[in-house]
């Protein structure tokens, strides 16, 4: 049999090479910058268009690159980081496999310009798909410039594989946050398609935090400090009280290099151990310095990964400096989590005539409730939840809606809505919508009602999440909905990241009822709210609306409506804990059960359970 064992020619070996390094021209943004810092720069460019599908480009000023060197650069294996194996231990640079600028080349059009300190002209050199075509001599002042054009041309599959221009932004823009966090001492700017996003002058961390998360963040920092013989830490962490629902502002660097690390994680969140609201993560800005040798960081291509040698230990000092920190500063007595929640104004009533609140039986009262509704019924959101809620029906809430549509008109079409598809589910006349002895709220969660073949048990907020929800979406696909003007405009900052997703979504919050002013700096106003929302919770939703946007992106299932529908219904739904009075209970059923897919949440979860006459009869065998 004849030999069929062949080398691969290089360009094929760097087209497959390239599969591993570059995944998206966020993979590309992080080498150009590495390298960049590598080189030694004080101030960094990066320039993208469209998504960095057309252009990425990094200019830096650092030591630049001899005529050989500049060719040598793109072949495969070749680097000026390390010689020998031994030096794979003593890491102080980025790069150190020399393999970044052979995949990129393999797999784009790449233009690179560079000039060191002592020749007098600089190389242009042109690279398609790892073949040079040509080399040029040409003035310039030191340093590089690497151009990736067109990336993937040659690989259709890839290049089909990308997301929207604005996801590959974003993804692009969370690389060059990482890596300009862990280097507040270069300058670093930012333009894509010709806007300037970021300009981050030479600063400190905590100076480069506050210019990347916005200035609002700056008071919510709490330094971080300790040196020990294993490692040395510092940086910040956020307050307990600004820890966020999503996931994101979590930096871990390690020898100024961005890293993931979920066991480490782990030891931040145990020193936050009852300090956060669960579901709640906490933010964190956090640099350690460790011996190089110490530390693996070989065991993942991309690099984000890094294998310690004596994990346990730097657990356990990371745990203790935060708590250190979280008790030094004070941070612990200022919270106040029943407060918050007493508080917080779920609705907007503004306009709702304040006639309602009288003395009345408790319809709502039931045995099975063991927790008595105290601190609820006492509470100023009870008091205002309560009243609203003794309106003619659960849609009476929606205050404003009166002005547009009419209220009897509304109520009318939804109990007609109901009445006719709750005849499937519930037993005859006496459950039908009138009815109002048929509903009970079990511990403030559940919403138990009879049915037919016996009882129906709901979780209300799940339920009003699942209403909600079918509400907002047909607002933003079907048509406009109600918007109340706010008589002063609501001035809010945000970071610029979140400013790019802002305005990403912004024509479809104006569909739900967001209405927006000047667009300024960091700046945005808001000078309408969708009726449902109070002015007191803007901020909030919209920081919800902006993270569960990021995250969905890095979930790889985006949908800019659903994720809208789903974060209002979340934010506004009533909540486990809260008391129901009965008609409020009754319209919540009803909502319920003319909804589409009444079963199950936007999230997925079951809403209700049946439980028939037949399984309680087993029971009691
Ligand atoms: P690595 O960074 O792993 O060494 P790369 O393929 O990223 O591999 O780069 C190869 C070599 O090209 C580097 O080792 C460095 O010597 C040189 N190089 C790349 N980018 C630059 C730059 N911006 N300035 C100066 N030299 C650079
Ligand atoms: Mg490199």
């Amino acid at each position: 049999m004849a030999d069929i064992i062949k080398l691969l020619p290089d360009h094929v070996a760097n087209q497959i090479a390239a599969g591993e390094v570059v995944q998206r021209p966020a993979s590309v943004v992080k080498e150009l910058l590495e390298n960049a810092i590598d080189a030694g720069a004080s101030s960094i460019m990066l320039i993208v268009k469209d998504g960095g599908k057309v252009l990425i480009q990094v200019v830096d000023d650092g030591v630049g690159m001899t005529a050989t060197d500049a060719r040598l650069s793109f072949e495969r294996h070749a680097t000026s980081k390390i010689q020998k194996a031994e030096d794979l231990f003593n890491l102080n640079t980025k790069g150190f496999r020399g393999e970044a600028l052979a995949s990129i080349a393999a797999i784009a059009h790449v233009e690179m310009q560079t000039k060191n300190e002592t020749d007098e002209l600089g190389n242009v050199l042109k690279i398609e798909g790892s073949k040079i075509v040509s080399q040029e001599v040409g003035a310039m002042v030191k340093g590089t410039s690497m151009a990736v054009k067109n990336l993937f041309f040659n690989i259709p599959a890839r290049r089909n594989f990308l997301k929207s221009n604005q996801v590959e932004l974003r993804h692009i823009t969370d690389e060059f946050q990482r890596v300009a966090l862990a280097h507040p001492s270069i300058a670093f700017h930012f333009h894509n398609n010709g806007a300037e996003i970021f300009n981050l002058p030479k600063s400190n961390q905590r100076q480069r935090i506050v210019h990347i998360f916005g200035s609002k963040s700056n008071q919510k920092l709490v330094p971080v400090n300790e040196e020990t013989q294993v490692v040395k830490i510092s940086g910040f962490i956020v307050k307990p009280e600004f820890a966020k629902k999503s996931r994101g502002e979590q930096f871990f660097f390690v020898n100024n290099r961005f890293i993931k690390s979920p066991y480490l994680h782990h030891a931040v969140v145990s020193a936050f151990e009852g300090l956060i609201k669960p579901n709640t993560y906490p933010g964190y800005f956090l640099y350690l310095d460790v011996d190089p040798a110490s530390i693996d960081i070989n065991i993942h291509p991309t690099k984000t990964e890094v294998k310690f040698d004596d994990e346990h230990t730097l657990y356990a000092i990371l745990r203790s400096t935060i708590k250190h920190s979280l008790g030094q500063f004070n941070v612990v007595p200022a919270l106040d989590f029943e407060q918050d929640q007493n508080l917080e104004t779920p609705y907007a009533y503004k306009n709702k005539n304040a006639e309602l609140p009288k003395v009345s039986v408790d319809a709502a009262f039931n045995p099975f409730q063991d927790t008595p509704p105290k601190k609820q019924a006492a509470g100023f959101s009870s008091f205002k939840r309560e009243s609203a809620m003794a309106g003619k029906a659960w849609e009476g809430l929606y205050v404003g809606l009166e002005s547009e549509v009419g209220q009897d008109e509304t109520l009318g079409s939804m109990q007609f809505e109901s009445e006719a598809i709750t005849g499937s589910i519930f037993e005859g006349k006496q459950e039908s919508v009138e009815s109002t002895a048929t509903t009970f709220q079990l511990r403030r969660k559940y919403i138990v009602t009879t049915i037919k073949s016996g009882m129906v048990v709901i979780d209300q907020s799940r339920a009003h999440q699942r209403v909600l929800y079918e509400k907002y979406l047909k607002n933003i696909t079907v048509k406009k909905a109600a918007s109340q003007q706010l008589l002063f405009p609501i001035i809010l900052s945000f970071t610029p990241a979140d400013l790019v997703i802002l305005k990403e979504i912004k024509d479809s919050l104006t569909t739900i009822g967001f209405m927006f002013g000047v667009m300024e700096g960091e700046t945005v106003e808001i000078t309408g709210v969708p009726i449902l929302v109070s002015e007191s919770e803007v901020g909030m939703v919209l920081d919800q609306l902006i993270s569960d946007c990021q995250m969905e992106v890095l979930e790889d299932s985006f949908s800019q409506t659903d994720i809208l529908a789903k974060t209002l219904a979340k934010t506004l739904s009533v909540k486990t804990g809260e008391v129901l009075d009965s008609n409020s209970q009754l319209a919540l059923v009803n909502d319920l059960f003319a909804c589409k897919e009444p079963q199950v949440s936007p999230f997925n979860k079951p809403v209700y359970v049946t439980i028939t006459e037949n399984d309680i009869d087993k029971k009691f065998i």
